[in-house]
């Protein structure tokens, strides 16, 4: 009890002395007051309107301005705390607004491959995930899936080029390939854009038979004009 003490009281001291990664202001939160305002604002009215097959995808707000800065900072400055509130926002879109009430799947993140992650130190999509799973209370598997070959940029390439590229990408885990899940696996990303790597994962979980509910992104680049003021 002593130790858990010691160790909240120092998370706290960490907090109380961080800064804004966004403006550098000081700030007990992952973001200030004002960067939160700003962050809320790109909050989409209406995140189920990317839910349709092939590729249901539900997602929080819409990439770009403050909100793509935000995860930059999350992915390429090391500031793997911004996951959380990230991540809790989706989850308390989904509450709110999830498609699928009567669906309790199975979240499984978007791997990194291992080398990146190892560069990284982590993965934010399990992060988001994790924060995700912590609001909505479903269940998380964080190697649901894994990345087993290191694609080449995908800069420059054609869509056709892209979708091989990424053809054989990722694995199912060996806990799936033993024990198939009973329930429907639902993606977490941070960001969805062409939709060409969530689409190699659903076929490479669907090859197993394993059934894929969608994908729940923080942001999508589409832009559906309902953006919250
Ligand atoms: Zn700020």
């Amino acid at each position: 009890m002593h130790t858990l003490t010691q160790n909240l009281t120092s998370l706290l001291n960490l907090f109380l002395q961080s800064h804004c990664p966004l403006c550098q202001r000081s700030t007990s939160q992952e973001f200030c007051n004002n960067c939160t305002k700003q962050l809320q604002k790109c909050q989409r009215q209406d995140p189920v309107s990317q839910w349709q097959e092939p590729l249901p995808v539900f997602s929080w707000g819409e990439y770009g301005g403050v909100v793509k800065r935000a995860i930059a900072a999350m992915k390429y400055e090391n500031q793997p705390q911004i996951a959380r509130p990230l991540g809790q926002w989706l989850g308390e879109a989904w509450l709110l607004n999830s498609p699928r009430r009567d669906s309790q799947p199975i979240v499984v993140p978007i791997p990194l491959h291992a080398s990146k992650q190892k560069q990284r130190k982590y993965n934010q999509a399990a992060l988001i995930g994790q924060s995700f799973c912590q609001i909505t209370g479903l269940k998380l598997k964080r190697n649901g899936l894994t990345r087993v070959r290191q694609t080449e940029a995908q800069f420059g390439l054609s869509v056709s080029q892209r979708e091989q590229n990424l053809k054989t990408a990722f694995a199912v885990s060996q806990e799936f390939r033993y024990s198939h899940p009973n329930v429907p696996v639902l993606l977490v990303d941070d960001i969805y854009t062409t939709g060409a790597t969530a689409r190699s994962a659903v076929q490479t979980l669907r090859e197993y038979g394993i059934v894929v509910l969608g994908l729940v992104a923080v942001a999508t680049t589409v832009k559906d004009g309902s953006i919250k003021n």
